[in-house]
């Protein structure tokens, strides 16, 4: 047994892994454990020399590509002058208020404040809260039910999880919790009836919401949750005219809406915020990943300002806003996400997001829109995905038990890609980092090209 192979046993002794078939990992029969060792630009690198491009940026995270020396510098810096204080009772940092007055500048809406955690969960964990809290300091304290939609994923705590809307989250687990309603999602591919245009379709959507907020009574709905992209669902962009028909709704029933950027935020769908792509003015905001490009764990509410002044006008009455944590705020985290969002602001990623992301959408549909088992083509800025179906005629899927997307996801693996398996349907996802530039694009379609070939 060499090295790797010591820790990798290490590893299957003592890791208890997300997402991860446990019993096989355990004894060995499952998954090996794959160290990864490092990574430069889009490339990562595993302990045995094997590379491999990261089509998905981590988990959609590592937006400005891996190995850039200045954040790491910046972290370095922060924790030698300061690794921690608390952010309680007024306490900050130049990185802080310097982050918090860019996020404010940089966001969709009129957010007014920015409240600071560690991950996409917590955020919206935390949003919850805001939109209980919110209704009863107005003297509205049945209003709060949260809406969410199918196959939307909003972390997986017992909040975030309750709203994330694909049960195998929910399953032996208690969730979800009471409270939360489920809409539809919005993929016209499946969804549309026989000659349904997009904006039909949206409209539907729309209105199912509004008989689904009226059926509960509006008195009793605080808000209502969505991704401006869905994501995790399966990379699914809204069809036209979807956020202006829901926004509509929402107004009318004074619910507030929650948008969950916690994918699309800081570039990935071409423009700063997904917000910003469709129009969207949310009540409030959740960031994480690319706020630091994952260089280190840090997450933000952006809170909007209706929801603010209700909060501060009511502490003479209630006192202070008892919600936080130990690490809210933590300075490194704000050294990091400052120094990750100039890379975003002087490279320009979003826009290059938006010219690289059109590539490789028409380099995918080019490729395999002919392909007999090839649904749909879609994707928006650097997000994409390619759906897999049995009959492409008549709209069939596979078998869930013949695993396409798993098996071209693993093939692609064994020549250089990572390419996620989405866990709904059989889709292959791509949310490459987004300085991958177009050589880097063509050899991804390449891999995918032989992947498809290989398992069909
Ligand atoms: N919201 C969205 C849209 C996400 O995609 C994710 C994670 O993928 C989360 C929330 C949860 O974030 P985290 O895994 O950091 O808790």
């Amino acid at each position: 047994m060499d090295h790797f192979d010591a820790i990798a046993e290490l590893d299957r002794q003592s890791v208890l892994h997300p997402f991860t078939y446990l019993k096989g990992h355990a004894s060995g029969e499952g998954p090996v454990p794959v160290i990864i060792e490092g990574a430069k630009g889009v490339r990562i690198r595993d302990a045995r020399g094997h590379e491999l491009i990261d089509g998905f940026a981590g988990l959609y995270c590592v937006n400005i590509g891996y190995g850039r020396t200045e954040v790491a510098e910046a972290i370095a810096r922060q924790a030698y002058k300061l690794a921690y204080y608390h952010s309680y009772a007024g306490h900050t940092t130049e990185e802080l208020a310097r982050l918090s007055d860019r996020l404010l500048r940089m966001a969709p809406g009129r957010m007014s404040k920015v409240f600071y955690g560690l991950s996409g969960s917590d955020a919206n964990e935390t949003q919850a809260k805001l939109v209980w809290y919110y209704n009863n300091l107005r003297g509205k304290p049945a209003k709060k039910k949260i809406i969410a939609r199918e196959r939307g994923y909003h972390g997986c705590s017992v909040i975030a999880g309750s709203m994330t809307g694909m049960n195998f989250y929910h399953d032996h687990m208690d969730l979800p919790v009471s409270g939360i309603l489920r809409t539809g999602v919005p993929h016209h591919y499946w969804g549309a009836m026989p000659g349904e245009t997009e904006q039909e379709f949206s409209q539907r959507r729309a209105d199912e919401l509004e008989a689904l907020i009226l059926g509960e009574g509006p008195g009793t709905v605080g808000a209502f949750i969505a991704e401006p992209v869905l994501g995790t669902g399966g990379i699914i962009p809204p069809p036209a005219g979807y956020w202006a028909a829901i926004q509509a709704v929402l107004r009318r029933y004074d619910v507030l809406l929650i948008a969950d950027e916690v994918i699309c935020g800081f570039g990935r769908v071409g423009t700063p915020f997904g917000s910003h792509l469709y129009g969207i003015e949310p009540d409030l905001i959740s960031v994480a990943k690319g706020l630091t490009s994952a260089y280190i764990p840090l997450s933000a509410c952006l809170v909007g300002e209706k929801v603010y002044a209700v909060i501060e006008e009511a502490t003479d009455r209630v006192g202070p806003f008892s919600h936080g944590y130990t690490y809210s705020g933590h300075p490194i985290g704000a050294a990091a996400a400052n120094a990750a969002l100039d890379i975003v602001e002087r490279e320009d990623l979003a826009g290059k997001a938006a010219t690289r992301g059109a590539y490789l959408l028409q380099r995918l549909t080019q490729e395999f829109q002919q392909s007999p088992i090839v649904g749909e083509i879609r994707g928006v800025g650097m997000l994409a995905a390619i759906e897999f179906v049995a009959d492409r005629a008549h709209k069939t899927r596979f078998d869930p038990a013949l695993k396409v997307g798993p098996r071209i996801s693993q093939a692609a693996r064994e020549r250089g890609l990572i390419a996620r398996a989405m866990p709904h349907g059989d889709i292959l996802g791509f949310a490459p980092p987004l300085v991958m530039n177009e050589g880097e694009i063509d050899e991804m379609v390449d891999i995918t090209r032989a992947a498809l070939r290989q398992v069909t």
